[in-house]
């Protein structure tokens, strides 16, 4: 019936009646679910946690969006650097506009005082996207760097995000999300680190790691 395995499938060989009962009831617990969500709006998500996978997924995601012919817009809030996979990707898509944060934060060199500026004016354009209803899809990746350091302020990004257009989604990445804006999220998903290629010496590489 699906491609997933679980203890349902395992326990047809033993008693497929008793099988059958469980399905049924699972499908009916399921379509009562599904009837239950009759809401049509934009969702707000925030992807987490300390392994890899957080942005990766969000383009995945804006993948799906352009594939159904929606408008995006990124910003980097942290990567300096143009030459990324997903930069040199999706800036030559005519449906996105894509936006790396100006001085470029980098871990190597700080400078707190041009990051704060830099930050601030990539937040001022966060906010234009925030009320264009011709975006259906954004991403503002790495973001709660920003929010950890000061530059932005947690309460201004969860107001500008519950008063965007009702049918734009937003998804937001970064290892530590600020609680104001987890309390306005519809979804939210840990991405645990259990295991990195990194810890076992290889070197980060292009088309994996950016
Ligand atoms: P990705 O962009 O690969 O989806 P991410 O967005 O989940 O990763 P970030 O915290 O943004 O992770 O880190 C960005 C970079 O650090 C990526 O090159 C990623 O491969 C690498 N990275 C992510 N998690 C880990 C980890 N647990 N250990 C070492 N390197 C990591
Ligand atoms: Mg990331």
């Amino acid at each position: 019936m699906t491609q997933h395995r679980d203890d349902d499938t395992r326990a047809t060989d033993q008693d497929p009646a008793r099988y059958q009962q469980r399905m049924a009831t699972k499908k009916r617990i399921v379509d009562e679910r599904i009837a239950n969500a009759d809401q049509e709006r934009g969702v707000v998500i925030v992807l987490k946690g300390n392994g890899k996978g957080k942005s990766s997924s969000a383009f995945g995601t804006m993948a799906r969006a352009l594939g159904h012919g929606q408008r995006c817009a990124v910003i980097q809030f942290i990567k300096g650097r143009r030459a990324t996979g997903e930069y040199l990707f999706f800036n030559e898509h005519p449906r996105v506009d894509f936006h790396v944060m100006g001085h470029g934060f980098s871990w190597e060199v700080r400078d707190p005082e041009r990051e704060r500026q830099a930050a601030q004016e990539a937040w001022a354009l966060a906010e234009r996207l925030l009320r264009d209803p011709q975006y259906h899809f954004l991403l503002f990746d790495e973001l709660s760097y920003m929010i950890k350091y000061g530059y932005l302020d947690a309460e201004r990004i969860a107001r500008a995000l519950s008063e965007r257009p009702a049918h734009q989604n937003v998804m937001m990445t970064g290892r530590t999300m600020a609680r104001e804006i987890q309390d306005i999220a519809d979804t939210i998903s840990i991405i645990q680190d259990e295991r990195h290629a990194f810890r076992l010496g290889v070197k980060a590489q292009a088309g994996i790691e950016y």
